[in-house]
């Protein structure tokens, strides 16, 4: 080989295909100087230019298989770390998904295009002084009588020589005229300086003062501080005990040390007060990875992390892929929560995914809640995670009174005919309630009201048959929606005008039944025409800011009744709300999952826990059917611990988690026949699989129809796999993936693998 031939060598590229392999391509000396494990490399796949990472340098040449050259290698630096693309090996691994899928996690959006564009960036218009300054006798001739210039020339001056266009124009009312005739007479020279795109600078900060810590928050912040590496905490701190606290100066030792960290949120858009006291504690140091953020805001925020402008990245679930180096913490708020896991390919959940990546960074993880996951209690009380406890509210703070109102006594009967005649009002909102509502509306103090369920009516049900109006994908019932009037399917979005006669018998009598959020608001609002109603849930928060706007609102004052769905169950903190009202605690309680009473337990307890957060105190009212259910009376009591007692002993036989791992393998297809079919042939594969002994220790629960058994007007199958041992579990998935080849299968016959299923719907 002479010098000036180019040498091929061989790489591995993961490409964003559902395929379970990379692909092996060459490169020529420029490429191979520029790449490295983690950069992104464009190559012809399939007649298309498609662009991949480098997972592997120095690949082999599979036997049989023809080599491409690869196209294109765009930049200069890996734009994935090698410790990112570990991570999203392990992901693709674990949770069986393909690896340049799993890769694209550690992707921003504007880096994802096959023709591998430089994104652009924001730039803004900067004025400078140009030369020396003139003395005040030259500075009259120079302007003479164009006393604006002047002015315009000295207010630059006064801003130490340069400043931007726009704040000469929109904050000190200079005209473009003015500012261009100084640039004219060669006064000022105009640059261009890159802006991060960052919504949030418009947001004000609230600069709260330093906050000396409880003895218990400074135990909790002293364990972590002194912690050697990869250790997990868990933080168990009641509602309203000072977490943010907590987390904020671990955040102050990470940063000291000169490291990075990551701060996980359920939602960010839910949680617009505990970003505020980040951004009021570091300020712009921290990039907020905001789902309403734009490709081009969140290319710029990951640009800052990766070069390590910012340090700390706050954010949902994705965010536990910010671009950090030198990690030093990662925090997961809320960790019970169930938005951690991803509900699409890959289906990570975030909490593991934190643990793994600081794990191997030597970093230490932080799991904190009110009402942990029973995983995270297990792992806890095992030992493998460190307990942490904050157990009461600070500044002397009482969780608040809790207090039942049975709903099965009061309207015994149900369908109307022997009851009493009370008002939808009466039958929603019970005696007790009104008179506390009414109470906080004397004394200028807020309420919140939870209502798990949204729409107007939850059914509309025919009263001579029985029948319930239900979607025609979809085996779930349709809820009734005002403004505008219509029954529309929370799954697929199906949308039709109520009908004025029953589907099934033509019966004229249509009685809507179960209240939703807008009924509730209507009803409110009838009631006490006076007040500020805010109502907060998936309808009212369809803009961007939306959520911040109405939380907003309720901190000013201007709202109070704030009306919503278990998105304000969440972190929110007004010192002023002394009243929580519940008015359907029952909602999902009975859902066909096993994970029914642990969310309702955690919704109640969470929800609570806005209550009496300020001097005030406040209390909170349980309106229910089912108040001896054992995620009602331990909310009622606050009681955590016993309620992880009892709820656990429901989850060893059959075993669930936290005693087993679950996978759930879900078949669906157009035709019903079709999806059953597609279920039973690889419940069969699968059985076999075990009867000859190539993985051991799985059990098979079914396959069965899905609870809900149809979504999308597809038909649902699952097969659910049980194992104590994880390792045993990833590889009879693989197994499947990998080898299982339905003989039936077709594009609209689709497998998916759910790994640790946050739900079993
Ligand atoms: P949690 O997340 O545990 O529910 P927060 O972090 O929201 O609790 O804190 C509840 C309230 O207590 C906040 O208003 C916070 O400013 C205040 N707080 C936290 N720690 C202290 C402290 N050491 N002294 C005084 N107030 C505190
Ligand atoms: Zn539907």
């Amino acid at each position: 080989m002479t010098r000036d031939e180019p040498r091929s060598v061989l790489i591995e590229v993961a490409l964003p295909l559902p395929l379970f392999q990379t692909f092996t391509y060459a490169i020529d000396d420029a490429m191979a100087a520029r790449v490295r494990v983690g950069s992104r490399v464009v190559v012809p796949f399939r007649q298309r230019r498609q662009i991949g990472i480098c997972v592997r340098l120095d690949a082999e040449k599979k036997p049989g298989t023809r080599i491409k050259q690869a196209l294109e290698v765009p930049d200069a630096e890996p734009v994935v770390g090698a410790d990112l693309v570990a991570l999203c090996n392990w992901i693709a691994e674990y949770y069986v998904a393909p690896p340049g899928v799993a890769l694209r996690l550690a992707l921003p959006v504007l880096l994802t295009g096959a023709d591998a564009p430089r994104p652009s960036q924001r730039t803004r218009r900067i004025l400078r002084l140009a030369g020396e300054a003139p003395s005040l006798i030259e500075r009259d001739a120079i302007f003479g009588r164009a006393k604006q210039q002047r002015a315009l020339f000295e207010a630059i001056e006064a801003l130490g020589g340069s400043t931007s266009a726009e704040h000469l124009r929109d904050q000190l009312g200079f005209s473009p005229a003015v500012i261009s005739a100084l640039e004219k007479r060669g006064l000022v020279v105009a640059e261009a300086e890159v802006v991060a795109r960052d919504p949030f600078l418009s947001r004000r900060i609230v600069q709260t003062p330093r906050l000396s810590p409880t003895d218990a928050q400074l135990n909790a912040i002293e364990e972590m501080s002194a912690a050697d590496g990869a250790e997990t905490f868990l933080l168990h701190g009641v509602t309203g005990s000072g977490k943010t606290l907590v987390y904020i100066e671990l955040l102050r030792a990470v940063l000291s040390r000169g490291k990075s960290a990551i701060v996980l949120v359920p939602e960010i858009a839910l949680t617009p007060q505990t970003v505020d006291r980040f951004r009021g504690a570091f300020g712009d140091s921290i990039a907020v990875l905001h789902s309403a953020l734009s490709d081009g805001e969140r290319y710029d925020a990951w640009l800052a992390l990766k070069r390590g402008e910012k340090r700390i990245a706050v954010g949902a679930r994705s965010a536990v892929f910010a671009p950090v180096s030198d990690l030093g913490a990662i925090i997961v708020d809320e960790e019970h929560e169930a938005s951690y896991k991803q509900g699409e390919a890959p289906r990570y959940h975030a909490r593991e995914v934190a643990i793994m990546r600081a794990h191997a960074a030597g970093a230490l993880v932080v799991l904190g809640s009110a009402t942990p996951s029973l995983e995270s209690w297990v792992n806890a009380a095992a030992g493998k995670y460190r307990l942490l406890r904050l157990p009461d509210r600070v500044a002397g703070g009482k969780l608040p009174k809790v207090e039942i109102v049975n709903l099965r006594s009061r309207f015994s009967g149900g369908n109307g005919a022997s009851a009493p005649p009370y008002s939808d009002y009466d039958r929603t909102i019970s005696a007790e309630l009104d008179e506390a509502l009414h109470a906080r509306l004397a004394r200028k103090e807020q309420s919140i009201l939870l209502l798990n369920r949204r729409g107007y009516a939850s059914f509309v049900q025919c009263d001579e048959c029985g029948y319930v109006a239900s979607c025609p994908n979809c085996s779930i019932t349709l809820t009734h929606h005002r403004t505008p009037e219509r029954l529309v399917c929370h799954y697929c979005l199906h949308q039709e005008e109520p009908a004025t006669k029953c589907g099934r018998c033509g019966g004229v009598t249509l009685r809507q039944r179960g209240v939703g959020t807008q009924r509730v608001e209507r009803l409110l609002g009838e009631r006490f025409p006076a007040a500020g109603i805010a109502r907060m849930d998936v309808d009212t928060t369809s803009g961007k800011w939306a959520h911040v706007e109405i939380l907003d609102r309720v901190a000013s004052g201007e709202v109070d009744i704030l009306l919503g769905t278990q998105m304000i169950a969440k972190g929110l903190d007004f010192p002023n709300v002394t009243l929580v009202g519940v008015v359907d605690a029952d909602v999902g309680i009975n859902l066909p999952d096993f994970r029914a009473s642990e969310r309702c337990f955690q919704l109640l307890s969470q929800v609570a826990g806005r209550a009496g957060r300020g001097p005030k105190g406040g209390s909170v009212i349980i309106q229910t059917r089912v108040p001896e259910h054992h995620a009602v009376v331990h909310a009622l009591t606050h009681d955590y611990d016993t309620f992880v007692h009892a709820e656990i002993e429901g989850r060893r036989e059959p075993a669930y988690p936290p005693f087993v791992r679950l996978a759930n393998i879900v078949f669906s297809a157009v035709e019903e026949e079709a999806a059953m079919e597609l279920a039973l042939a690889a419940g069969e594969w699968m059985s076999q699989l075990l009867a000859a002994g190539q993985v051991e220790g799985i059990t098979l629960v079914g396959p069965a129809p899905c609870p809900i058994e149809r979504i999308k007007n597809r038909w649902r199958w699952h097969l659910l796999l049980k194992s104590s041992q994880p390792g045993t579990l990833t590889r009879a998935l693989r197994f499947f993936a990998e080898r299982y080849d339905p003989a039936t299968a077709s594009a609209e016959r689709r497998i998916t693998i759910d790994r640790d299923p946050v739900s079993l719907l």
